[in-house]
């Protein structure tokens, strides 16, 4: 008995309100996960809209309304005790749970460290009713006058817990946060009418879209859209995967515009960010990321979106069968980029080319407009050569028909050229890094790559890292048509550079194909290899070119049209950016 005594002396059973405010800190980390909570409530009580405002940060006030299904007299207190949901009984339900919530956990959290009020009506229902807790505690439960649907407020927030008040950020930092919840809400839900009011002025008012490209624009503007291609469906077993990607080229340091919607809910994960950024890299220069929103929908067995209380994270049950298909929805995007061999007039793709700036003209592809973008199954569009057919030797790919004119040339390395849409630029380097790189791939693949043996070998010393780089991938680098000998210690003998790499010290290639692998990390091997050593060559290549005719152009041009990404070099840089007729118009103030 003393025994027991002593230990009940240090261990107590949190009262239910400090226990609240304890769990509290895992749900209502600022006050934009306040705004998240209350907004997926609404989206799961069947809201057709919702009216999201907030003043001061979110820190004097959050309020959200909806016009969803209510809750009667009980349900309106009920809600508020922990553990309290309606939407899984068990814990076997998990498994299968499509709602936003599960956990029972937000609205008594939320209650616990704020001046709470909600005030909810049925539809059918003679009256609605309003209940206020203040810092966990019930003051009020009474019949309110209200609109059919749920209002819930949330003032001052943490005036009971002062520690927590000093975690939060900045004003502007904590609105910019509610911001990305009510972005991310707007594209995860196109179908809702979503309004956002911040100090009493409205930031948004987006009315309910019947496709996700409508809410795209109506969001981020047409000039955001612009830069995006439609990904369709893309049907992997037990999930599907559609949206909008980057035009190659596009993308921004960070992942803000990187929107991954898993189930209607917006999450961050690698399985979706790594495979996008492996399908940028020959077309995004370093350090972009691509823009994306991507919507994923995927049976509930196959993942868990329990492993973090804000249901941010998400743990899959095949992750590589996701990183796959990512990777090869994205891919099969660019490719749809590709000009099509010989077109019709009618079916013509005008290419798509990044500008530079803003301001400057953007004329794109007529991609026919996607329709609804419903996630309805459908057939998943091949994408490579179809596996039930013998591999092909292949073939040096045909020049599409587009009827360039060349104009002549501006400066050392940009040709002025006349398109069928508009006014082209073409930059030479970035076209003779691409079909370099492209080239010497194919090459390799084929063991085709060519050797220009040098009239005298040289003898080069290097650093011994850079030595056994170059040592440890003597084979690779013999497929791209180097020839090298080891000349005793750290030097080596230079015989022989790939004939694509033109006429540049093979001295200083050595020593750029010895920085790429550097610089690639982990030492590459097949695939991974080629790319870096024919992004080491096709810089060279670049970069020993001299005064190009207007005649060594076209033909680059002719060779540029018939590559996989023929819109931008293989460090990101595009090739060709387009002035459309219309653009000129408007710049000439003639449109
Ligand atoms: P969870 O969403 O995990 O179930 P919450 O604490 O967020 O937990 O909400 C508790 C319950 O309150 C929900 O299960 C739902 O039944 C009800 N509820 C909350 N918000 C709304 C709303 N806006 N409209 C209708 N019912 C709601
Ligand atoms: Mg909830």
């Amino acid at each position: 008995m003393g025994e027991r005594e002593k230990h009940m002396g240090k261990i107590r059973i949190l009262s239910d309100e400090t226990a609240s405010q304890v769990a509290a800190g895992e749900v209502v980390e600022r006050p934009s996960s306040i705004v998240k909570e209350l907004s997926e409530n609404s989206l799961d009580a069947g809201a057709t809209r919702i009216v999201i405002e907030f003043a001061k940060g979110g820190t004097r006030l959050i309020s959200v309304r909806d016009d969803g299904f209510g809750m009667d007299a009980d349900d309106a207190v009920l809600c508020l005790e922990p553990h309290a949901t309606s939407k899984i009984r068990n814990a076997g339900d998990l498994a299968t749970v499509r709602s936003m919530g599960f956990r029972g956990e937000a609205l008594p959290s939320i209650s616990s460290v704020s001046r709470f009020r909600l005030v909810t009506r049925e539809p059918g229902a003679d009256a609605g009713i309003e209940v206020m807790v203040s810092g966990g505690k019930l003051e009020s439960v009474k019949e309110a006058g209200a609109p059919p649907g749920t209002f819930v407020e949330v003032k001052d927030l943490f005036f009971n817990i002062p520690a927590r008040k000093k975690f939060l950020r900045g004003e502007e930092t904590e609105a910019a946060q509610i911001l990305q919840v009510v972005h991310g809400l707007a594209i995860s839900s196109p179908g809702v009418g979503l309004e956002c009011r911040r100090d009493g002025r409205t930031l948004l008012a987006l009315p309910a879209a019947g496709s996700l490209d409508v809410r795209i624009r109506d969001l981020f503007g047409a000039a955001f859209l612009d830069r995006l291609i439609y990904v369709p469906p893309f049907v992997g077993e037990g999930f599907e995967l559609s949206g909008f990607l980057s035009k190659p080229g596009e993308g921004r340091r960070d992942r803000l515009q990187q929107w991954v919607i898993l189930n209607g809910r917006p999450v961050t994960c690698q399985e979706i960010a790594q495979p996008l950024r492996e399908a940028y890299a020959g077309v995004l220069q370093g350090g972009l990321q691509p823009l994306a929103v991507h919507h994923l929908e995927m049976d509930p067995t196959l993942m868990d979106c329990n492993v973090h209380p804000a249901k941010r994270l998400v743990r899959f049950v095949q992750p590589e069968a996701v990183r796959r298909a990512v990777f090869d929805a994205a891919q099969a995007a660019l490719m749809r980029q590709r000009p099509t061999p010989s077109p019709s007039p009618a079916q013509s793709p005008a290419p798509v080319f990044r500008t530079p700036e803003p301001e400057l003209p953007r004329r794109l592809e007529p991609d026919p407009p996607p329709q609804a973008t419903s996630l309805s199954p459908q057939p998943p569009k091949p994408l490579e050569t179809p596996h039930d057919q013998p591999p092909q030797a292949p073939t040096q790919p045909q020049a599409p028909e587009i009827p360039f004119r060349m104009m002549g040339r501006v400066g050392d390395y940009f040709f002025v050229l006349e398109g069928p849409e508009g006014l082209v630029l073409l930059d030479v380097r970035s076209a003779r890094e691409r079909v370099t790189f492209e080239r010497l791939i194919r090459q390799m693949e084929t063991g085709s790559a060519a050797c220009q043996r040098l009239l005298l070998p040289e003898i080069l010393e290097l650093p011994a890292r850079e030595h056994a780089w170059i040592a440890d991938h003597r084979e690779g680098l013999a497929e791209a048509g180097f020839l090298l000998e080891s000349f005793g210690g750290l030097s080596l003998k230079i015989e022989g550079v790939p004939a694509l790499a033109g006429h540049r010290e093979p001295e200083k290639l050595l020593h750029e194909v010895a920085a790429s692998l550097r610089s690639a990390g982990r030492l590459p091997r097949g695939h991974g290899l080629r790319e870096v050593v024919a992004k080491a060559v096709c810089r060279s290549a670049a970069s020993s070119l001299t005064s190009v005719s207007p005649e060594e152009a076209a033909l680059l041009l002719k060779e540029l049209l018939t590559c996989e990404l023929p819109y931008a070099g293989p460090f990101g840089h595009p090739t060709m950016i387009q002035f459309s007729f219309a653009e000129l118009d408007r710049k000439f103030g003639r449109a």
